[in-house]
């Protein structure tokens, strides 16, 4: 059978127009942005051609976008660029992907002090946290823009409205929003932003920090002028085309993609609330991306039942990519004060444009079919091992 992919959270294909349009630069338009002669400057145009409109789609300007490896580059680099105070006072959202976590774990054994924010049972970050009552400057607050496990937009611009005045940086990782939902950094309020380009069809190793004007990030790297000195390196150029022009893509037609999601989440939902039942949807629907949907199924452990489906040809996660590979519950879940059933039985599903109606309806009865031989084990066929199986990126 066809395997069927609902793991779009954790990568994207790359869309064929993003590959004909970096296609020439991999070989004959091959210069170093670099350099000083007509294959260079060939190639420097690329470069900042792609950031004047990668700039453009995100409301920011050209100089507030270097590039860098990824989301998971940027995050570190914001994080640990910013010249703090060893006595900063940090606040941030517990629900934030690893690639934030650990960073600001790190700066807390560095002796900064790390307040968490609250978190509704819906997913959200609790903006009236009773902790702003007690803090009158934070140096850093980090929450991100969409959550990858739930798909719960957060209150970015909310915090950002209230508490703006007493906060001096703000880091958003945006990488689950980006292509999905609007994204204008300034008029965010944060001064830093990440971004991912193969989270929306474009090419693996390859994302953005965004860096408001005016603020001072440290270099992590060192050793090259490129991008002003501040993330050196000869800049990947077929990777930044690609970058823009699935940007582009996914701009263009961000709101007949966001339909066509919404309309195979609902379809998706319903199928498993009448043949998977009970199931429980983790995180508010109204205040989600429709691409994401973070499914409890009680009485079946998440790991096994991810092992049921990729044997019968379903690819979905038990949380981000970068924390499934560990059976520890996901600390999102376990954030949101659920139930343990409910966190250690949920299972992330994650659609794109590129899913088809029919794959959401196999998808659904495949889940039900195993979701049913877990939750009577004498009609099951045999487990599959758990010894050296991984779970999905
Ligand atoms: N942040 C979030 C919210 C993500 O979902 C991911 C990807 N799992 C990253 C950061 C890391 O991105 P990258 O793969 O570009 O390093």
């Amino acid at each position: 059978m066809t395997p069927i992919y609902l793991d779009y959270a954790s990568t994207a294909p790359m869309l064929p127009e993003v590959a004909e349009a970096m296609r020439p630069y991999w070989a004959e338009k091959f210069g170093n942005p670099a350099s000083a002669h007509s294959f260079g400057r060939q190639a420097r145009r690329a470069v900042e051609d792609a950031r004047e409109r990668i700039a453009d789609l995100l409301d920011a300007f050209p100089d507030e976008i270097i590039f860098t490896s990824g989301a998971t580059e940027a995050n570190n680099w914001a994080l640990a660029g910013l010249p703090l105070p060893s006595d900063a006072v940090i606040v941030a959202s517990p629900l934030e992907h690893p690639s934030v976590d650990e960073p600001l774990r790190h700066l807390q054994r560095r002796g900064l002090h790390l307040h968490q924010l609250g978190v509704t049972q819906e997913g959200s970050v609790a903006v009236t946290d009773p902790l702003w009552d007690t803090l009158c400057g934070v140096d850093l607050l980090v929450v991100m823009l969409v959550n990858n496990e739930t798909g719960v937009i957060q209150p970015v611009a909310e915090l950002t409205r209230r508490f703006g005045e007493r906060v001096r940086h703000f880091h958003c990782d945006a990488v689950q929003a980006v292509g999905k939902l609007p994204v204008r950094f300034h008029d965010l309020g944060v001064t830093t932003l990440s971004v991912s380009a193969h989270k929306f069809h474009g090419p693996r190793g390859i994302g953005a920090l965004l860096i408001r004007r005016g603020i001072r990030i440290e270099p992590l790297l060192r050793g090259g002028h490129q991008q002003l000195g501040r993330r050196p390196g000869t800049e990947p150029v077929p990777l930044i085309v690609g970058m823009a022009k699935a940007l582009e893509l996914a701009e263009k037609h961000r709101q007949e993609r966001w339909n066509h999601v919404h309309h195979l989440r609902s379809c998706f939902l319903d199928r498993l609330q009448r043949s998977a039942s009970p199931i429980h949807v983790n995180g508010d629907l109204e205040r989600s991306i429709p691409h994401i949907v973070n499914v409890s199924f009680p009485g079946c452990p998440g790991d096994l039942l991810l092992a049921r489906l990729d044997l019968t040809g379903l690819a979905c996660s038990t949380g981000s990519a970068c924390s499934s590979g560990s059976l520890l519950p996901s600390p999102v879940l376990r954030a949101m004060n659920l139930p343990e059933d409910r966190f250690k039985s949920a299972l992330r599903f994650s659609f794109s444009h590129l899913t088809t109606e029919t794959e959401v309806v196999s998808a659904a009865q495949l889940i039900a079919d195993a979701v049913g031989s877990l939750r009577n084990p004498g009609t099951a066929p045999a487990h599959p091992s758990r010894s050296g199986r991984k779970p999905i990126e």
